[in-house]
């Protein structure tokens, strides 16, 4: 089930424009009458799925343009036919849509130009602004210089203009082998900016393309594409990462030779980057290709459909992103800051629910045999709205292993023999007897309770240190639990050579065995719960038919909380 459904659209973010130096500058445009109407783009490469980073360049240019009243439009950058797929396509725009924005009609794809783009490459030979070069790519490589020294002419620089409409319109007509020959701008060969070095425009590629299919074998560049798509659709701000910043020359240049219809001005922002997450889409795909993860949406992947998977809500990704702000200098935001957005939104809204992950029996010696009652669980503390749902309680229930101890030490407060303590919504009980098996194991808890504590209180005033939850015997549902920790071991993977190499051998967990109440078992795809005093989890949109599968959203341990305690207060080390 739902594994197969479009996620709905969320609700839409605030429309109170943000304060950084981006709208600042569009408000300043606004303002002095440079732009009428604002309009951004998000330009996603159909190559890979979109992950928390793309999020932040969502959030974004479909933002601003929300927030200042214009519009933004989606365009799939597809000038590389030979790693581009309608699977990417296909996600990025679910993905989109569940991040909770509309690009109305405004979905364009770079490949829409490639007529227009070709009759602009065509405008800068006749102008003598590009040539046909007929060099080896790796002589061309050795001939562009590097930081210090400046590049050489080629020998076709200097091509007649007709030579080179001619082998322009032949290469278009697929009369040489990938790699033959290329399309170079024609600009200074001594540039400081490697970029000015007379860029490749087009490559032969005798590749299907996902849209125009077998109609072209020659390719535009994504430099060659992407600041003149933006001046077709009438982008105003073009807003970029800064690893585009020294390419903003090569796009002017472009948009002063060619009699584009529009002139969008490009800025640039620091990428987000994450501590123990990495956002290189090369390397997610090889996550994926090498079967380190289970698939582009496994929930341990930084990309959005993965964290959709694992219960993630949309809200607290656009929260995040809202905090983390933008920037140009660069950083790297922590982990728990986001864990903290996460809990924040899911402590709002997740139903509260009771599950086991490693059971272990109790028995109640002195409640009747084959008896059950019916005890009220609230379903959020902080929502009377949320109501309540009726648990079964009785002389058999399952707790935690870990909420007991045969020998505790001093500030164990939970289950010990001799020990009494309360079971949410039910109960007072008091361990009495400890059953092991041959080994040795503790495998049942045998106790005894004090009916006049129903409810949780007891009328002598007698206090309890530990509050426990529980499953019934008599209703338990079986389920397997999914616990995720991070992905990669170190919090800049990769910054010692490999990055494979850091990756977190224990970062998924199976849980079988698990018993959880009955009201889980119906729970849909994207509800998440909190399981009281574990965390929150989310019913996993693949599982089999009719078996209960949890993946954990994030435990409720909130270090980011008590990092900012430590801020205001008392300093605190690490
Ligand atoms: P690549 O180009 O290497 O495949 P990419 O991450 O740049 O990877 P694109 O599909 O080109 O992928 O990205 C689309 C948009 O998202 C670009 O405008 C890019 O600047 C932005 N973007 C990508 N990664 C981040 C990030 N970590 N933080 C902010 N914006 C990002
Ligand atoms: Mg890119």
């Amino acid at each position: 089930m739902a594994g197969d459904t479009l996620p709905e659209p969320g609700p839409e973010p605030g429309p109170e424009p943000g304060q950084d130096f981006l709208r600042e500058i569009i408000r300043e445009d606004l303002a002095s009458g440079r732009t009428a109407t604002v309009v951004t783009r998000f330009p996603p490469e159909p190559n890979g799925y979109l992950h928390i980073g793309h999020a932040k360049a969502i959030c974004l240019n479909f933002g601003a343009a929300q927030e200042f009243g214009g519009r933004c439009h989606l365009r799939f950058d597809d000038t590389n036919p030979t790693r581009e797929e309608q699977e990417f396509i296909d996600a990025i725009k679910a993905d989109v849509r569940w991040l909770g924005f509309d690009w109305g009609d405004n979905l364009y794809h770079a490949s829409d130009y490639f007529e227009q783009l070709y009759a602009w490459a065509v405008h800068l030979i006749r102008t003598g602004h590009a040539y046909v070069d007929d060099l080896p790519p790796d002589e061309m490589r050795t001939m562009r210089g590097t930081l210090t020294e400046p590049g050489r002419d080629s020998p076709f620089r200097t091509r007649p203009i007709a030579e080179n409409l001619d082998l322009f319109t032949r290469m278009r007509a697929g009369e040489f082998p990938n790699g033959a020959r290329v399309l170079r701008a024609r600009i200074d060969m001594a540039a400081g900016n490697i970029n000015l070095r007379d860029p490749v425009l087009y490559r032969i590629l005798h590749a299907e393309h996902p849209r125009t299919g077998k109609s072209w074998c020659i390719y535009p560049t994504y430099d060659f594409a992407h600041g003149q798509s933006d001046a077709i659709e009438g982008i105003t701000h073009s807003l970029c990462t800064l690893e585009f910043e020294d390419h903003r020359p090569l796009y002017d240049w472009f948009l002063d030779q060619l009699p584009v219809p529009s002139r969008p001005r490009q800025y640039e922002f620091a990428r987000l980057n994450i501590g123990y997450t990495v956002l290189s889409k090369r390397v997610l795909t090889r996550l994926v290709s090498d079967g380190h993860v289970n698939g582009w949406d496994d929930p341990r992947m930084p990309t959005l459909a993965g964290m959709r998977r694992r219960g993630i809500p949309p809200e607290a990704i656009r929260e995040f992103v809202r905090r983390v702000g933008v920037a140009r200098a660069y950083s790297v935001v922590d982990l728990a800051m986001f864990e903290h957005a996460i809990r924040e939104q899911l402590n709002r809204t997740a139903l509260r629910r009771m599950a086991v992950l490693r059971p272990l029996k109790l028995v109640i010696e002195n409640y009747p045999e084959g008896q059950t009652e019916t005890l009220e669980a609230i379903n959020h503390p902080d929502d009377p709205d949320a109501g309540k749902r009726p648990i079964t309680f009785g002389r058999e229930l399952y707790v935690e292993r870990d909420d007991f101890m045969e020998d505790p030490p001093k500030k164990f407060f939970r289950l010990s023999p001799g020990r009494e303590v309360r079971l949410r919504y039910g109960y007072f009980v008091t361990c009495r007897e400890v059953v092991k098996n041959e080994a040795g194991e503790v495998i049942e808890l045998r106790c005894t309770y004090d009916p006049a504590t129903k409810g949780g209180n007891a009328p002598d005033g007698r206090k309890v240190q530990a509050t426990l939850h529980w499953v019934a015997a008599a209703d338990a549902v079986p389920a397997e639990i999914r616990l995720y920790n991070n992905l990669f071991s170190r919090s800049d993977p990769g910054a010692d050579g490999d990055v494979m190499a850091d990756i977190n051998p224990d970062s998924l967990e199976i849980l079988t065995g698990c018993l959880v109440e009955p009201a889980l078992a119906a729970g849909n795809a994207g509800d998440a719960v909190q399981f009281e005093r574990q965390g929150y989890f989310a019913p996993d949109p693949d599982r089999p038919a009719g078996r209960v599968v949890f993946n954990r959203t994030v435990g409720l341990r909130d270090t980011w909380a008590k990092v900012q305690a430590g801020d205001r207060g008392t300093k605190q080390n690490g």
